[in-house]
C-alpha cells in the first residue's frame, strides 16, 4: 500500500504512460484508493459519498424487472427506467440492512426502512420487492431514488485510469461523465437540497451485461450518524467536499 504523496505513484505514472507508448497497453490494470478520516474529519463533514458493497447477483434485470429499453440513450443506456416492481431472487439477498445488485438497484431491510422514517429521513421512496413467484417480500423494500440534481464540481477528476490520460468511452455529453472518480469528490454547494438521499445529476460507469452507468450516491451527516448508530454493515462513506461554483 503506498500513500497518495508518496513519489514512487509520480514514477508509476511515468512508467505506466512509457508503457502505453511503448506497448500500447496498460501495464496497470487495477488499483484501489483507500481513503481514511479522523473522527474529527467526519464530525465536520457536510455530506457523505456512499457506497454499498460488496455487490450481489443476480440483478433485478436476470430475475425479470423490466427495464424500458427503447428510452434509454442510444450511446450510454440511461434513461432506461424500470418499469413496474423489482424482482429479485430474495434468497440471495446478503442478510444486511442495506444491499445493492451489480445492475444498481438497491433493496433496505423492513428494520432499517422502519427507522427511516422514524427518524424522519427524507428524499426516497419505498417500493416493493416480489420474489421470482411474484410474492412480495415482507423483509425488504426497494430504496427509490429521484433523479438526481448534485452537480459535481470541475474539481472532481473522472476518468479511465489513475496512472495515464486516455480516452474514456463511458462518457457521453449528456448523461455520463465518464467511468470512475479519480480523485477526491467536490460537489458544488448550491446543488446540494435539504434531503438526507441525493444522486449526482450525471451517471457513471458503462453499460456492461445487466450493469449500467449509475449516479453517484450521496447520505446527510444526519443518515449516516443513524446507520452508524443503528449498526447498518456493508457501507463505506467518502467525505464530499462543497465548494462554490468556479
Ligand atoms: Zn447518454
Amino acid at each position: 500500500m503506498l500513500r497518495l504523496d508518496d513519489p514512487l505513484i509520480d514514477e508509476l505514472r511515468a512508467h505506466e504512460q512509457q508503457a502505453r507508448r511503448q506497448a500500447g497497453l496498460p501495464m496497470i490494470t487495477s488499483w484501489v484508493v483507500h481513503r481514511r478520516y479522523t473522527a474529527k474529519e467526519l464530525l465536520a463533514a457536510e455530506l457523505f459519498c456512499l457506497s454499498v458493497r460488496p455487490r450481489f447477483y443476480p440483478t433485478g434485470e436476470d430475475c425479470g424487472t423490466v427495464y424500458d429499453e427503447a428510452r434509454g440513450c442510444t450511446y450510454c443506456g440511461v434513461g432506461a427506467n424500470q418499469v413496474g416492481p423489482l424482482r429479485l431472487d430474495l434468497e440471495k439477498i446478503p442478510r444486511r440492512d442495506i444491499a445493492q445488485t451489480f445492475g444498481g438497484e438497491i433493496v433496505v431491510s423492513s428494520r432499517l426502512a422502519a427507522q427511516m422514517e422514524a427518524a424522519g429521513i427524507q428524499g426516497h421512496k419505498l417500493g416493493p420487492v416480489l420474489g421470482r413467484h411474484g410474492k412480495q417480500s415482507q423483509d425488504w423494500f426497494q430504496l427509490l431514488l429521484p433523479t438526481g440534481n448534485l452537480e459535481l464540481s470541475a474539481r472532481t477528476q473522472v476518468g479511465r485510469s489513475f496512472f495515464a490520460p486516455e480516452p474514456d468511452p463511458a462518457r457521453c455529453p449528456e448523461h455520463v461523465l465518464g467511468s470512475r472518480v479519480l480523485s477526491q469528490i467536490h460537489v458544488e454547494r448550491e446543488s446540494v437540497g435539504e434531503a438526507d438521499w441525493h444522486c449526482s445529476r450525471l451517471a457513471l460507469g458503462e453499460r456492461f451485461g445487466t450493469g449500467r452507468p449509475e449516479p453517484l450516491l450521496f447520505i446527510s451527516p444526519r443518515l449516516y450518524r443513524l446507520f452508524v448508530e443503528k449498526k447498518v454493515k456493508r457501507f463505506f462513506v467518502e467525505v464530499a467536499r462543497l465548494s462554490e461554483r468556479q
